[in-house]
């Protein structure tokens, strides 16, 4: 089954009784025993399955070439999962340019339970090994970055993390699983915010982990359980309904942002841009274009000039709504500075590359032609040209 047949049929057979096409919501927390202990299917507490969930879980495995799914009720909540399958005193290579709230969780909530965390610029190979000690059990990489679109070398550092024992895991959220499948590029766990372009509606909040080895995921399965931070049976429905249009949207998104990182192009011929971030461009695009499949629909910029003409610019758009979040079918602007990683202290930021001009733009999947009127109306406004 290729990719686009997967995000329909995988796991969404008719329903057995009814023939209904489309899979019946399972509300139901608890299910009745034929006898103690005998199930039917497995089913026993929502909490722990529930049949919504598995079909969502199943499918998105496929999606990601991965053998188990396990879903949970947010990005973070997958995150935070799998961050408890370490020990105190354990220590995690992170990547400097992870999302947000990823960054907040290792360093002002797991630190607090004696986990050490180094972050590193994980395009650096040498860096990444430099950082490697006795302790060192994981690597968490996201490539490409937010806000930066930064990109890692998946493959070599699986070979690094394989070499020295250690777990890769990778938040694949800003690819989706249609452009990059890091389990086949050797990573051992996939981590997704269904949030974003899976459920790509910006309706639904969720997140899901996708592996292959089965002793990690029966760890990871108790740890969904215990800790139970799973999402509901309509949250599953609505990801589902999502999923089916993920290839659709995946190209769209990608050949948009293309449009605009060309629009963008000439606004720096201009001067009215001083640089633009896309994984296709630049030193990182060879390798981007080794690993994903197309470019995707994040596109951030520095503007000309400082905080107040990016925050002028925003102000100017009429499609790209300014909100936080991406992935979605429309398209959104954002200032990173004071928005996405407003919880970074000023020096924090700059070191991280986050310039005070810089603006995140998630393309959607509108007429590319309105989305280029909207951005050069923008500029338009701001510069007087
Ligand atoms: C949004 C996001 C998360 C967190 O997901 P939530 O669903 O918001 O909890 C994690 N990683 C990346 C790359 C994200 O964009």
């Amino acid at each position: 089954m290729e990719f686009e047949t997967k995000a329909i049929h995988f796991a969404q057979e008719p329903d057995k009784e009814t023939g209904a096409v489309v899979p019946p919501i399972h509300l139901s927390t608890t299910f009745k025993q034929d006898g103690v202990g005998k199930t039917r299917g497995g089913f026993e507490y929502s909490r722990t399955d529930n049949p919504t969930r598995r079909i969502l879980e199943k499918n998105v495995a496929a999606l990601e070439g991965g053998k188990y799914g396990l879903a949970f009720s947010s990005g973070s909540a997958a995150t935070a999962t799998i961050q408890l399958m370490l020990n105190s005193g354990d220590h995690v290579i992170c990547g400097d340019d992870v999302y947000g709230g990823t960054f907040r969780f290792f360093d002002k909530v797991m630190k607090n339970f004696s986990l050490k965390y180094s972050f590193v610029d994980t395009q650096d190979l040498s860096k990444l090994e430099g950082e490697i000690r006795n302790e060192t059990r994981m690597i968490w990489l996201e490539t490409p970055t937010n806000p930066l679109l930064k990109v890692s070398d998946i493959e070599a550092i699986s070979r690094i993390a394989k070499e020295n024992d250690l777990l890769l895991v990778v938040d694949n959220t800003f690819a989706s699983p249609y452009l990059q499948n890091p389990l086949a590029l050797g990573a051992d766990i996939v981590v997704h915010s269904t949030t974003k372009y899976i459920g790509g509606h910006s309706d639904v909040v969720g997140g899901i982990v996708v592996l292959n080895d089965k002793k990690l995921y029966d760890k990871l399965q108790f740890l969904q359980n215990a800790a139970g931070a799973v999402p509901s049976p309509f949250d599953c429905w609505l990801v589902l309904r999502g999923i089916k249009t993920l290839a659709l949207r995946a190209e769209r998104h990608s050949s948009n942002a293309k449009e605009v990182v060309n629009f963008l192009n000439k606004k720096k011929n201009e001067g009215l841009v001083e640089k633009i971030y896309y994984p296709f461009l630049g030193e990182k695009s060879s390798l981007a274009k080794k690993q994903m499949k197309k470019g995707g629909g994040m596109v951030s910029f520095e503007i000309k000039g400082g905080a107040d003409e990016a925050k002028g610019f925003l102000k100017h758009l009429k499609y790209f709504h300014l909100a936080e979040s991406l992935g979605g079918v429309e398209s959104l602007a954002e200032y990173p500075p004071e928005m996405t990683h407003g919880s970074y202290t000023e020096e924090e930021r700059l070191e991280r590359g986050i310039r005070p001009n810089l603006i995140r733009l998630s393309v959607g999947i509108e007429n590319a032609k309105d989305l280029i009127d909207d951005l050069k109306n923008a500029f338009e406004l701001t510069f007087g040209k």
